[in-house]
């Protein structure tokens, strides 16, 4: 009897012992999304849902020893990254990147967790914009994130349709800027770039709600997995963008800060 597959995706971040952000994040949607998933683990955060409160990075050797033991028996066929914590770490992850062939990349930028805690150290931003960014697929910024990677501010759609074209002059094929760090007032709106210069909006009415730790994590996950399906990306993105805005509206109560999203939703 042959047995049923799953399409197999990676997922190279940092674990939320809380469960909603980070590895954690990753692995409810990809799970989810009915793809099998697997890790390389960068580094631990003992974390709730009111923050951060201790992180450690793990040894390159160990992320080393991570990707080779995949490489060696698995079929990756679609990969992300999120929190990568400090420059050796990004730049261990790229060599890694470039040794084997895991299909799509998605790089979500994380820098600053909701409570402040910073993910990715200040000396990482060059790395990652000058050695990661030139590898991905597609990049996942939210605003303060395409802020730092471009060092434009970005207060309207017109200069999140600049930071788009800047991060792509950069080297990211493909561009989704997140624009849920506009005005609270306003409907969440996305903007992507595509690689065949072809772009589109994304608008979801804004949900009024505490429960949005692991939102980034969690759209950047759902894309991979639909990606590792062979589904094209702009499919993979609005499929995406459902599957995270119903996640945050059906959000569910856990902790006493910023509560994780609805998986079931
Ligand atoms: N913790 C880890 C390990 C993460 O990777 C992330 C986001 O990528 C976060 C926390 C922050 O999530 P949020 O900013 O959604 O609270």
């Amino acid at each position: 009897m042959t047995k049923p597959q799953f399409p197999q995706v990676l997922s190279i971040a940092g674990s939320d012992s809380g469960g909603g952000a980070g590895m954690q994040a990753d692995l409810k949607t990809m799970q989810m999304r009915h793809v099998f998933a697997t890790t390389v683990l960068v580094a631990i955060t003992a974390q709730n849902a009111r923050g951060v409160q201790r992180a450690q990075v793990l040894p390159p050797a160990m992320i080393d020893a991570q990707f080779a033991a995949l490489a060696e028996d698995l079929q990756i066929k679609a990969v992300k990254t999120g929190m990568l914590a400090d420059s050796q770490t990004v730049q261990t992850v790229v060599q890694n990147l470039q040794r084997y062939d895991f299909g799509p990349l998605t790089v979500d930028p994380v820098m600053i967790a909701k409570g402040g805690a910073p993910l990715l150290a200040d000396e990482a931003v060059a790395t990652v914009r000058d050695q990661l960014l030139p590898l991905a697929t597609l990049i996942t910024p939210n605003l303060p994130e395409a802020e730092v990677l471009t060092g434009q501010k970005i207060r309207t759609e017109a200069q999140m349709r600049q930071a788009a074209e800047h991060l792509q002059a950069l080297g990211a094929a493909n561009v989704l800027v997140k624009g849920g760090h506009l005005g609270a007032d306003q409907a969440a709106v996305d903007y992507v770039l595509l690689a065949n210069g072809r772009d589109f909006w994304l608008t979801s009415p804004r949900v009024a709600t505490a429960n949005t730790h692991g939102t980034g994590d969690t759209i950047s996950a759902c894309i991979t997995a639909e990606l590792a399906k062979g589904v094209d990306l702009a499919t993979a993105i609005r499929v995406a963008k459902a599957y995270v805005t119903a996640t945050i509206r059906e959000g569910i109560q856990v902790g006493h800060g910023h509560g994780p999203l609805n998986h079931w939703a």
